[in-house]
């Protein structure tokens, strides 16, 4: 069979979703201003207006536009809002205050749980769902933004998150039975949803966009049979398209394709195995099938060529092909064009939302382009790296057992029982993020601005000595991010001057570009440790952040294995971290908080990531010698299926956000045979509440019985940056007490 040489003149341009936060965070603006008292309702209102515009002037060049995908704070709440499931709790007299109650807390209320999205950085509302929720259909926010695009003469296709994806997100309410699961109420709100349907194709919606996220992770059969029954019954409202985006819909898709819906929106940079499991379907010609050949995790350049090609192995199945990205492009900045500061080699390969969609009309267009994209250029190459990496004995990434080095570690560094310490922050000042922004702009000359850090450093290092805290650390006052610090210092890296991803509500991050090979060129932190020890005969922890969270929190290159880049980065580390072991420091701390963010969501994909994200770790930390210490950090609970990889990181001492889950991650541990110490965080740094000494102390106590005393550090659960020195001083006041009252009861 010949294949067809290019797309039929009819074929659809379109995008999942679009970035929603404005060119230039302008609804982070609104949003700060609005929760500050300084912007009322209607003003609000009027900045969302035109940010939504804005969307929509972009989203203008496609053939469909999706609607409904801006957010004035996240979309799985806005879908808790449709359904009319917010918790008693959140509701208050205007929808406005209900919505940012339930986003944010108020006085009354503490806030829905934040938590990751997929294998993203970005965080979701989590619904909470009970035997008593009475669901009921609000389609006001869907319908006007459909007939905002509507409104310009836009073909537009509302988008809704769907009803198996949200009961598989949300966890019961507070007064469930123990036995009760979300998704028990799946038939209700599945009548809801037919509501929803109705009240679009009234406003003359023809097709509408379901995103089941959730159906690109492992489903159980009881899971899928519920799918294949609700989809039956929504097609029969309204053509559906259903989208995944994270992955293959794998064997949801033919459960999907049986249920009769309109067609079905592949993720074809993830989930390419979609594309050979629906060759070997009988598929209608019928059927609509949307082509994500446009990554919306990542900012390369499609290569054009490749999804040419698969735009037509798709021709070959359906009619009806339209070009799409793979996901919405949320993850993604909007705008290329405000990058000024770019090499033009990187310019040339990169490519941001409004980018993304030129490349979607020009695949759909006959005579659009089709160009390979191109090698990373020779230059981007470090064979010094490369053969260094290849040279790597196989014992690189192990040391001594616990029990030897432990003790050696011991005589090094003597400590009392249940030592204390902090995770590496302290609190970023004013003023300090003042001096930070003067430097940026030029306004503070690089001198003024290393001793007005430094000095910090020597505030930091007092205030902890006066505390009576064992183990010290400098304060991170000169790391503006824990990941951008090192990105600006080593090889391979660059940062953007406007590059900003919503990381949840108005928060947003500007991930650097990880586009080439990675070294070090010069210590990144020794300067700063070393002075820190020379002001204290206390132990000051070195401080690091780890190959998988720099790569988690950046845009990494993907032309090649993220493992092969995980061991260039974890070697720039080695480096560092024996050059600070050689300056003469006892202790490194090398944090890896976003471990298990990059996590697979297909089990299947799971124990060879914990393979390489764990050796990766160790290729970083085991060159030390026995009596050099390494700790390490994780927080954000659900450490479930990183338990074992936690272990195989083989720190000495593991502090772990452990305070919202009652001190279970302990017998997790143990159960993984994690035999080393652990600082399990006895306070929640992200209340600014401060915790009782009691508490604290009964803390410890619990981990002292689940662990022995000789293997408890006493902690906070994350770093100290976001806190004010007011809440600080007292908690901290009161961690060294509990310690003490714990220790002395010993
Ligand atoms: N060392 C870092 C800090 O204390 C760790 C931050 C984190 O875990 N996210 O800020
Ligand atoms: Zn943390």
């Amino acid at each position: 069979m010949n294949a067809p040489t290019s797309v039929p003149a009819n074929t659809q341009a379109t995008a999942l979703g679009y970035p929603r936060i404005g060119p230039n965070r302008e609804l982070k603006r609104a949003l700060e201003a609005h929760w500050s008292g300084r912007l009322d309702a209607a003003g609000l209102e009027a900045a969302a207006a035109s940010v939504r515009s804005g969307m929509l002037d972009d989203l203008a060049v496609l053939d469909t536009v999706p609607t409904g995908t801006f957010s004035l704070y996240d979309h799985v709440l806005d879908t808790i809002v449709a359904v009319d499931a917010l918790a008693p709790r959140h509701r208050r007299e205007g929808e406005l205050a209900s919505y940012f109650a339930a986003a944010r807390g108020d006085e009354e209320a503490v806030p829905l749980e934040m938590t990751k999205w997929f294998d993203t950085n970005y965080h979701y509302l989590v619904p909470e769902i009970g035997p008593e929720t009475v669901f009921a259909a609000k389609p006001g926010k869907a319908v006007a933004e459909f007939l905002e695009a509507k409104a310009r003469g836009l073909d537009a296709r509302p988008v809704l998150l769907g009803p198996v994806s949200l009961l598989l997100l949300a966890k019961p309410s507070e007064d469930a039975p123990a036995d009760f699961a979300p998704f028990d109420r799946l038939d209700d709100l599945v009548e809801v949803y037919v509501e929803l349907l109705a009240a679009l194709r009234d406003a003359g919606a023809e097709l509408v966009q379901i995103d089941e996220p959730a159906l690109c992770a492992d489903r159980s059969e009881v899971e899928l049979a519920a799918v294949a029954a609700t989809y039956r019954q929504l097609v029969a409202r309204s053509a559906i398209v259903v989208a995944g985006g994270y992955g293959p819909f794998g064997e949801a898709l033919p459960v999907l394709l049986e249920a009769g819906v309109e067609g079905v929106a592949l993720d074809l940079v993830r989930g390419r195995s979609d594309l050979e499991a629906l060759e070997a379907l009988n598929v209608s010609r019928e059927t609509l099938l949307l082509a994500g050949v446009v990554d919306g995790r990542n900012i390369w350049r499609t290569d054009l060529a490749q999804a040419g090609a698969d735009i037509s192995r798709l021709q070959r199945i359906s009619d009806r092909v339209a070009v799409s990205s793979s996901s919405s492009l949320l993850h993604v900045p909007v705008d290329l064009d405000a990058e000024h500061e770019l090499p033009d080699a990187l310019i040339e390969r990169l490519a941001f939302a409004r980018q993304k969609l030129r490349e979607i009309t020009a695949l759909a267009d006959p005579e659009g382009s089709r160009a390979a994209r191109p090698d990373a250029p020779d230059a981007w190459r470090d064979e010094a790296v490369r053969s260094r990496l290849a040279e790597l004995g196989a014992d690189a990434d192990r040391r001594i057992p616990y029990a030897e080095r432990q003790a050696a570690q011991a005589e090094r560094v003597p400590l009392p029982l249940l030592p204390t310490t902090t995770i590496g922050s302290f609190p970023q000042t004013a003023e300090l993020r003042n001096a930070r922004a003067a430097h940026r702009r030029g306004l503070m000359i690089d001198a003024d601005y290393k001793a007005r850090m430094k000095a910090e450093v020597a505030i930091v290092i007092a205030e902890q000595e006066k505390l009576g805290l064992d183990v010290l650390v400098h304060g991170e006052p000169e790391r503006n991010d824990m990941v951008q610090y090192f990105a600006e210092q080593l090889t391979g890296f660059a940062t953007t001057a406007a590059g900003w991803v919503q990381s949840y509500g108005s928060r947003c991050v500007r991930p650097p570009v990880l586009y080439g090979d990675v070294a070090r060129t010069a210590p990144m932190t020794v300067e700063w440790t070393s002075y820190a020890q020379s002001l204290t005969e206390k132990p000051v922890k070195g401080m690091l952040t780890g190959p998988v969270t720099i790569l988690a929190w950046s845009f990494v290159r993907d032309d090649q294995p993220l493992a092969e880049t995980a061991d260039q980065v974890a070697l720039a580390l080695r480096d560092e971290v024996a050059d600070l072991e050689a300056a003469g420091t006892a202790i490194i701390q090398v944090d890896e908080p976003a471990l298990r963010e990059l996590l697979p969501v297909r089990a299947a994909s799971r124990a060879a990531y914990r393979d390489w994200a764990t050796r990766s770790f160790r290729i970083a930390t085991a060159g030390v010698r026995p009596e050099t210490s390494i700790h390490t950090h994780l927080c954000y609970s659900e450490f479930g299926e990183v338990i074992d990889a936690i272990a195989a990181l083989d720190a000495d001492v593991t502090s772990i956000e452990a305070s919202r889950s009652k001190m279970e991650v302990l017998a997790d541990l143990d159960r993984a045979n994690y035999r080393s110490a652990v600082g399990p965080g006895v306070w929640d740094i992200h209340s600014p509440r401060v915790p009782a000494a009691d508490d604290m102390a009964e803390a410890l106590r619990l981990a002292v019985a689940a662990l022995g005393p000789e293997r408890v550090w006493a902690n906070p659960d994350c770093g100290l940056k976001t806190r004010r020195y007011e809440e600080v001083r007292p908690s901290l006041e009161g961690l060294v007490a509990a310690a003490r009252t714990v220790r002395e009861q010993l």
